[in-house]
């Protein structure tokens, strides 16, 4: 009856329609967890991942060791439209419940710093754990599955509720759900809830797509506008040729933009500035805006120049006191040419102290999606139940992890929100 598709001379898969309670579109660290708590629930699932396996960003996360959660999670190290938004998920699961998992796998982790919680060994173990979890819960993975369109169908015929459905799912004369119908190119899944956990934008190689927005805006719902996330700032032509040179070089500093500051490294880079105080920094930032960088965050610096002010040493040994020389010589010759101390007009003095506190740098962009850790922006909190995640103007339709208007801080935030987020609408489906 089925048409068969050959995939490879071992794996032949039918092509046809399945019909289950559960699609999850997208295989990332929510849309599995997702499905791990709505299979414990005896939902029948499965979810469609269309690159060839699973979990490819948990795999590259934490610089291969996955910094899989912080314990200091807290719903101020999100950034969302409506910063309320991820509470009521964060708080039903914590940073404590996924450490419960990971220890009831026996994956040795250690504490990095700042809360973070990092594997000792390979991110891979994370992805077997989830992959353990989702068979234990019966979670069928299509990998390969391309999806190419969803629509809803009429409500299904009378068939009985399914025991363990949600109230009125199936039922004849209750208030039936319209089903969904996912169409990929190996076959059509016909269910009754839907789950979009199809991530942001970044990194497009390793799977990243714009289906999630896409099918956001199919049925009708806001998005706030996406954009690149703890990524690095470029710098114009002139700021490089002074600093390109020191790529590399890394120095303790404090960044802020729009009020928020991180006290973190930065670190030169060929193109412009990374590190952690610049990744965290850029999810604050927007095209046009200044970021300020205390190079002497520690002190106060009008007063530690003037008390050096008579001095025949250089502003640039000076600086090489407290800051890598070559970095110093690269900055004076960008601001104030270095001289000896005594040379400075008072005007030049708190000039310079100035931009040594406060130095202004307006980033003319960032190195984009190519280069960001996660995507900020996406499907408006509004349309969404904080509880469940589910969209409120489509019965059986949630969006959960990256693709939703909530962005973690640098720091093992963001596997936590996807965590949570996914546990959330496990509960629902
Ligand atoms: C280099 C890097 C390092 C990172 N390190 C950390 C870290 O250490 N700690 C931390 O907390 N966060 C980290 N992050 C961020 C974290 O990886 C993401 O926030 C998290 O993976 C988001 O989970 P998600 O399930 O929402 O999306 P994703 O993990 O992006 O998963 C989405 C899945 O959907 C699939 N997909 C997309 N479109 C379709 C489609 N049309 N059909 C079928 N499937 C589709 C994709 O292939 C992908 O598998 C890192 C990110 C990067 C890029």
């Amino acid at each position: 009856m089925f048409a068969a598709l050959l995939v490879s001379s071992l794996q032949v898969i039918p092509l046809g329609v399945h019909e289950t309670d559960v699609v999850v579109i997208g295989g990332g660290a929510a849309g599995l967890f997702c499905a791990i708590e709505a299979g414990k629930r005896g939902r029948k699932v499965v979810v469609l991942e269309h690159a060839e396996r699973i979990g490819k960003k948990i795999a590259i996360s934490g610089g291969g060791r996955c910094n899989f959660t912080n314990l200091n999670t807290s719903p101020d190290n999100f950034i969302s439209d409506n910063p309320h938004f991820c509470k009521s998920a964060l708080a039903r699961y914590t940073p404590a419940d996924f450490v419960s998992l990971v220890e009831k796998h026996a994956i040795p982790y250690h504490e990095k710093k700042l809360g973070q919680l990092f594997c000792d060994g390979s991110s891979r173990s994370i992805i077997e754990m989830l992959l353990t979890e989702a068979s234990e819960a019966g979670v069928e993975i299509r990998c390969g599955s391309l999806v190419r369109s969803v629509k809803q169908s009429e409500p299904p015929a009378d068939r009985g509720p399914r025991p363990g459905s949600p109230a009125g799912v199936g039922v004849a004369g209750g208030h039936a759900r319209r089903a969904f119908e996912v169409k990929t190119d190996t076959g059509t899944f016909v269910s009754q809830s839907l789950v979009v956990a199809t991530g942001g934008l970044s990194i497009p190689p390793l799977g990243a797509t714009d289906f999630g927005y896409r099918l956001a805006r199919q049925f009708g719902l806001t998005i706030r506008e996406p954009w690149p996330a703890l990524v690095p700032f470029t710098l114009s032509r002139e700021t490089l040729r002074e600093l390109a040179p020191l790529s590399g070089v890394s120095l303790d500093a404090s960044v802020s933009c729009q009020g928020t500051l991180f006290r973190e490294n930065i670190l030169i880079t060929h193109r412009g500035l990374s590190g952690p105080a610049i990744l965290q920094t850029s999810s604050y930032w927007r095209p046009g805006l200044s970021v300020t960088i205390s190079l002497l965050p520690d002190y106060d610096a009008l007063r530690l120049v003037r008390e050096q002010e008579n001095k025949e040493l250089t502003l640039a040994n000076f600086l090489s006191q407290f800051l890598p020389r070559r970095f110093a010589q690269a900055w004076c010759a960008l601001n104030f040419p270095s001289q000896p101390l005594k040379r400075y007009t008072p005007g030049e003095v708190t000039g310079i102290a100035q931009g040594l506190n406060n130095w202004e740098v307006v980033p003319p962009g960032t190195e984009g999606y190519k280069k960001a850790e996660v995507t900020a922006g996406g499907i408006a909190t509004d349309e969404l139940s904080s509880q469940t995640m589910a969209v409120k103007s489509v019965p059986g339709l949630y969006f959960i992890g990256e693709v939703v208007d909530v962005t973690g801080q640098l720091g093992g935030y963001n596997f936590q929100w996807a965590w949570a987020s996914g546990y959330a609408a496990g509960q629902d489906v």
